[in-house]
């Protein structure tokens, strides 16, 4: 037997037993599948039970004030997809007369019915060979083939519902999907799999390689660039020298001080030269370093020291610089890590700053 017919013997000998599983109408399926994508089987189960009770055909649910649907859902959270169920039957009900769509292309352009919801009532109805792609469904192919692209991506979307349709039995879509979703359910869990009992066993990379725990393998995020920054607070005669953010980039249209920047950890001497190099001060003049922080956004950590550089006569130190009175600091709009240091220069020279 090849690994399709395994996997629906093992299917029919140890399937739970679920009332949307014992119908191929679409409209009990589409209800399943809508309260699963919400919650598991076992609190899924009673949520069904009382939808099919209330509202036993799409007509009944097409009728139903949008109340008495959010009342139902209640509990399941994410009332959208309630919404988009009630205006779906309706649709169903008044443009199609009741008949549902019977085909992947049509069920897919309906209200809240995604790739996922389409290809099941597709294949569990109308048994149309589209194969389905849920979690359960990705775990097992990414052990399966052992694949080194996570789901979550869009190239992993693509390869893992390419696979999955390669791998479909096309002449039995229906049990295929229903078997391979409770495959992963029941057998291929996220953790501990139970490679033993299982029908793929004999040709599961993963099993074979002693891998499943590398499997599926999770989105790698960047780790957050870091950056150092010196930034230099000249200060003359009550004034202070500041330079307006431009467009893009990090604060934007913010006012921020002049400053340095290093791939690397620089020491205050290292900053000082390069300053000299600009022409910034004298190579003897009086630097107070009055600050040290890390500072942590989404994607970067800035690593910065605050230098205070006080002189007597204001210097053109071509940064694009304004000279802003020092009281009128606290009225421009500024990154917040600029308030820290304004916070510590108020500690060590309250007069400074007002
Ligand atoms: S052999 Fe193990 S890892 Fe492979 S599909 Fe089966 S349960 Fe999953």
């Amino acid at each position: 037997m090849n690994n399709q017919q395994n996997l629906l013997v093992w299917y029919q000998e140890n399937k739970r037993d679920l009332p949307w599983r014992n119908t191929q109408n679409p409209y009990h399926i589409w209800i399943s599948e809508v309260i699963l994508q919400q919650t598991r089987v076992a609190q899924g189960l009673p949520y069904f039970l009382r939808f099919m009770e209330k509202f036993p055909d799409v007509f009944s649910m097409a009728n139903a004030p949008e109340d008495e649907i959010l009342k139902l859902w209640q509990g399941l959270g994410y009332y959208s997809r309630a919404r988009n169920m009630h205006s779906s039957a309706k649709l169903i009900a008044e443009v199609h007369q009741g008949v549902f769509p019977n085909t992947f292309n049509q069920l897919v352009k309906l209200k809240g019915i995604g790739p996922y919801t389409a290809a099941a009532i597709a294949s569990f109805a109308f048994k149309e060979p589209v194969a389905v792609v849920d979690g359960n469904v990705a775990r097992v192919l990414s052990r399966f083939y052992a694949l080194e692209t996570a789901f979550q991506t869009p190239a992993g979307k693509k390869l893992f519902s390419e696979l999955a349709q390669e791998f479909l039995n096309k002449s039995e879509p229906d049990m295929h999907n229903q078997a391979i979703m409770e495959l992963g359910a029941l057998v291929c869990t996220p953790t501990n799999p139970n490679c033993l009992i299982c029908p793929l066993q004999s040709n599961c990379l993963a099993f074979i390689q002693q891998k499943q725990s590398q499997f599926p393998v999770r989105i790698t995020k960047n780790p957050p660039k870091k950056r150092y920054i010196a930034y230099f607070h000249f200060e003359s005669n009550g004034k202070t020298a500041l330079f307006k953010r431009p467009k893009g980039g990090i604060w934007q249209h913010l006012y921020d001080f002049p400053y340095l920047e290093s791939e690397f950890p620089l020491t205050d001497e290292d900053w000082f030269s390069q300053a000299h190099l600009k022409n910034w001060f004298e190579p003897k003049q009086a630097v107070t370093k009055v600050l040290e922080k890390k500072h942590v956004l989404s994607h970067q950590h800035l690593y910065v020291s605050f230098y205070l550089v006080q002189t007597e006569k204001i210097k053109e130190l071509q940064f694009g610089e304004f000279w802003k009175a020092n009281e009128e600091l606290h009225q421009l709009g500024i990154p917040r890590l600029l308030d820290s240091y304004f916070e510590k220069l108020k500690e060590i020279y309250p007069e400074l700053i007002s």
